[in-house]
């Protein structure tokens, strides 16, 4: 059953531990999260059967209906988060790629805060600058950290980026690198509110460069389940 999916995760999984041993990483340090958007459940449970352990989603409505039929996944909010939503989520996600602004900040710390947790979020970073796309700029990122240092219901465990769209993803290897730089930049200074675990960068048309670059979480979509319909 099901035969494409295995044939896509396999080759995947080939792919990425390539790329870790070229960036001279163990396979086991680059975590792969499906990014499950528009794909049905049967589907999604299907390819947590063959392994798979960490899903991501970029819709609040549409992550939490499918936390609530497989709660035992890992569910990561990997697009742009509304404020007015972070309340239907705190519960249900293991990591916020997003955290774009410092309101969203405050309201996530709000409702953590609330039910007694603390939720891991990585900093987006808009490296290439695009008007399209969220994200701090790399300049702001320091000022970032410090201003939400104080939060208790939030941790900062690392960057995410999203990498132009281009036809040679060669292309984009100097944003990976920038973010990269950035990475271990803050690494280095050991900020107890901000540890940099994790580089969350890399999609189906990228991963393998992003790797190469030193991301250890890749979020891949159609590689894995196929065109999206729009
Ligand atoms: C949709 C999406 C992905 C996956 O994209 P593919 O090109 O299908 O692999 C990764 N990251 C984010 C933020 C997304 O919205």
């Amino acid at each position: 059953m099901l035969h494409w999916l295995r044939t896509n995760l396999e080759q995947i999984r080939r792919n990425i531990n390539e790329a870790a041993y070229k960036s001279g990483r163990k396979p086991e340090d680059i975590k792969l999260i499906a990014v499950s958007k528009t794909v049905p459940m049967e589907t999604i449970k299907a390819a947590w059967e063959m392994g798979v352990t960490d899903f991501g989603e970029n819709r609040v409505q549409e992550l939490t209906e499918k936390f609530n039929e497989l709660p035992e996944a890992k569910w990561h909010l990997i697009g742009h988060l509304q404020k007015n939503k972070v309340k239907y989520i705190v519960d249900k996600v293991v990591l916020i790629h997003s955290l774009d602004s410092y309101p969203l900040a405050e309201e996530i710390n709000k409702r953590a805060v609330a039910r007694g947790k603390c939720l891991d979020v990585l900093i987006q970073v808009n490296v290439a600058r695009e008007p399209t796309k969220f994200g701090l700029d790399l300049s702001e990122v320091d000022d970032f950290i410090n201003a939400v240092k104080d939060l208790p219901g939030l941790a900062v465990k690392g960057l995410m980026t999203i990498a132009p769209f281009v036809g040679d993803p060669e292309a984009v290897r100097p944003v990976f690198r920038e973010l990269k730089k950035k990475f271990d930049a803050l690494k280095t200074m050991e900020i107890p509110s901000a540890e940099m675990k994790y580089l969350s960068m890399g999609m189906s048309n990228d991963y393998r460069i992003a790797i190469e670059e030193g991301a250890n979480l890749v979020r891949i979509g159609t590689r894995i389940f196929g065109e999206r319909k729009k």
